[in-house]
C-alpha cells in the first residue's frame, strides 16, 4: 500500500504514521525528519533548508523532489510506504504523479487550528530518533526521556507559538488545496482527529481496511 497522510502541522500525521507502520509494516517517509536530520548534520541540503524550517516556511519544491526521488528509489520502499508531510504543494503532488508512483489512498486528518496551537505547545520530540511525545496526550514513561531510544526530549524550534501561526498560514495557503486535488482523483478519505490518539488511530485503521 502506498499512502499519503495529509493534514495541518500538529494534526498527528507523524504519530498516526507510526501506528500504520506497526499495523501494516510500511516504511514511513517524513520529509520533515529527513530535513531536520540534514540540518543537524550540516549537510549541503541541511544548510539550504535551515532558515525555511526554522521560520515555518516551506522548503523549495526542487529540494523536496530531490529528497523524495532519492528516498523512493530505495529497496525498503518497494512494498509500500507512508508519506508523512509530503506532498505539501500542488507542484509536489504533480511531480509525484509524474514519477508514476501510484498512490492508493490519501488520508486527510482534520483538526481545528486552535486545537493545533494547544497541541503543539505541549509537543516534545526525541533529539536523537525523532519520536514524538506530548506532555498531556502521549507522556513518555520517564519525563524528558525517549521511550524508544533513551534520547533527550526537546521542543522543536518551529513549535514556538509565532512559528506555529506562520506554519498554519502556509498550510492553509499552500497545502490545503491538495485536499481537492486528491478528492478529484477519487482517493481521498477524511479522518477527524480526536482528543485521544487511540481514537484517531481506530478511525484511521478502519479507513485503511476499507477497499
Ligand atoms: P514537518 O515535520 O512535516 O512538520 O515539517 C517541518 C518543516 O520541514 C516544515 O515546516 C517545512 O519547513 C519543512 N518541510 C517538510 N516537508 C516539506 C515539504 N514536503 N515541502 C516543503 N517543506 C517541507
Amino acid at each position: 500500500m502506498k499512502l499519503i497522510l495529509l493534514g495541518a502541522p500538529g494534526a498527528g500525521k507523524g504519530t498516526q504514521a507510526e501506528v500504520v507502520c506497526d499495523n501494516f509494516g510500511l516504511q514511513i517517509i517524513s520529509t520533515g525528519n529527513i530535513i531536520r536530520q540534514a540540518v543537524k548534520d550540516e549537510t549541503e541540503m541541511g544548510l539550504q533548508a535551515k532558515d525555511y524550517i526554522n521560520n515555518g516556511k516551506l522548503v523549495p519544491d526542487d529540494v523536496i523532489l530531490k529528497i523524495i526521488k532519492e528516498r523512493l528509489s530505495k529497496d525498503d520502499c518497494q512494498n509500500g510506504f507512508i508519506l508523512d508531510g509530503v506532498p505539501r504543494t500542488i507542484a509536489q503532488a504533480e511531480a509525484l504523479d509524474a514519477l508514476d508512483v501510484k498512490i492508493d489512498k490519501v488520508i486527510n486528518i482534520v483538526v481545528e487550528d486552535d486545537v493545533i496551537c494547544k497541541r503543539l505547545s505541549g509537543r516534545r520530540v526525541c533529539g536523537d530518533c525523532s519520536a514524538s511525545y506530548h506532555l498531556d496526550y502521549k507522556v513518555p514513561a520517564k519525563a524528558g526521556v525517549c521511550d524508544r531510544c533513551g534520547g533527550a526530549l526537546i521542543v522543536r524550534k518551529d513549535d514556538e507559538p509565532e512559528t506555529v501561526k506562520e506554519r498554519l498560514n502556509v498550510y492553509h495557503k499552500q497545502t490545503a488545496p491538495l485536499i481537492e486535488y486528491y478528492e478529484k482523483q477519487g482517493i481521498l478519505s477524511t479522518v477527524y482527529g480526536q482528543e485521544e490518539v487511540e481514537e484517531t488511530s481506530k478511525l484511521l485503521l478502519e479507513v485503511l481496511k476499507e477497499k
